[in-house]
């Protein structure tokens, strides 16, 4: 699934939920990141701030609006700042801003909303996100190791570790500064170390076997 931010999103209010029924969207605190990641493919219709406050909008604060290819609207809400225009075609993962504070808020958050094509029906934004409506924290994913293609990454708090050691039951193993679990002969912070390079013999791929004469560490 892709929430809104990497790592923790904090949900603060739920979706019409009985305790505030004329709330029409979700309020997404980022714990881990204030970057607010498109959770949709579709085209910037809206990226502004109303200040006039005869115009309702004005609540909204910095926002933007995004339409899916079936004219689904997405609102984001509050943000401390923009990084689209409208006009701007964005895929899924692309960064729209910053979480903020501003328009009718309490405390930086994102309000998310979404709508029909007819721009008044409201949609659930917790069922499109995958995600129960109502106060909890969601990652955006799991922790842990996660394959693309033949490359392994690895995942704490929903962002893949990069150029640094993560140790996983036991063994440690290295991410290179692209995020890809690295094997073989490798030179990491001046010193050689061997990283297993497939799995055998209860060693895992990746496993940090040795180091050389010149390691720290020896088997
Ligand atoms: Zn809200």
């Amino acid at each position: 699934m892709n929430l809104l931010f990497n790592g923790r999103n904090r949900v603060t209010s739920g979706y019409r939920l009985p305790e505030r029924p004329d709330h029409n969207g979700l309020d997404i605190v980022g714990d881990d990141s204030k970057d607010i990641l498109s959770p949709v493919e579709g085209v910037v219709r809206s990226s502004t701030i109303v200040t006039n406050k005869s115009d309702a909008t004005w609540e909204w604060g910095n926002y933007i609006r995004i339409d899916d290819k079936n004219g689904n609207r997405y609102y984001f809400c509050h943000m401390a700042s923009r990084a689209v225009k409208a006009g701007d075609g964005v895929k899924i993962g692309d960064k729209l801003g910053v979480m903020g504070n501003t328009g009718y808020s309490f405390g930086a958050h994102t309000h998310f909303e979404m709508r029909k094509p007819d721009g008044k029906t409201r949609l659930n934004p917790a069922e499109f996100l995958g995600i129960p409506n109502k106060r909890g924290t969601y990652m955006n994913q799991k922790n842990g190791w996660g394959q693309k293609g033949s490359d392994w990454y690895y995942y704490e708090n929903g962002q893949a570790a990069r150029g640094k050691w993560v140790k996983d039951k036991g063994f440690w193993y290295y991410l290179g500064t692209d995020g890809k679990m690295m094997t073989g002969l490798q030179k990491i912070g001046g010193k050689l170390y061997y990283l297993n390079e497939r799995t055998r013999g209860g060693l895992p791929k990746g496993a940090m076997l040795q180091t050389d004469g010149n390691g720290v560490i020896q088997l």
